[in-house]
């Protein structure tokens, strides 16, 4: 097994050369002791912090950002991704909320990375759909003299 990674754990980006020789791991290229750590992990079990939106109910905007509160397994990102498609949480939503709590099995949970504030009235209603990526794109179409389906 040979390979190429480049670390992300700093700005020097080092590109580290790893291959294994019987069950030991040759790692070459990185300038400090965390890039070693780093290359065996991405081989082994690479992990990603995830950073999506979810859909709020009743707030100021229709979505908040949330992010893992920790790395996750690359496997299971995919999975997740569709699972957190699916959820709607109530505002209001404050930074640092759980979203769901150990949502990678391992303790790691989703927490939301934005605030949205509880819409108080029926005009912030409307005003609120200005968030909605759908929205904004029906309504370009209608301003560029297009068809609207709508
Ligand atoms: S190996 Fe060390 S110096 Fe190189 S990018 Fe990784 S953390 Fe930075």
């Amino acid at each position: 097994m040979k390979g190429h990674i480049t670390c992300t754990i700093c700005p020097v980006g080092c590109k580290i050369s790893v291959r294994k020789e019987g069950v030991e791991y040759i790692i070459e290229g990185n300038k400090c002791v965390r890039g070693k750590q780093y290359a065996i992990d991405e081989l082994i079990n690479p992990t990603r912090i995830l950073t999506t939106s979810v859909k709020v109910v009743g707030g100021k905007c229709d979505l908040a950002s949330v992010r893992t509160s920790g790395p996750i397994g690359l496997s299971i990102i995919r999975e997740k991704m569709e699972e957190i498609k699916k959820l709607s949480v109530d505002a209001p939503v404050k930074i640092g909320q759980v979203i769901v709590e150990n949502i990678d099995g391992n303790g790691v949970s989703l927490i939301a990375t934005r605030e949205v504030p509880q819409r108080t009235s029926v005009r912030e209603a409307g005003e609120s759909k200005g968030t909605d990526p759908f929205f904004l794109t029906r309504t370009s179409v209608r301003e560029a003299g297009g068809e609207d389906h709508t």
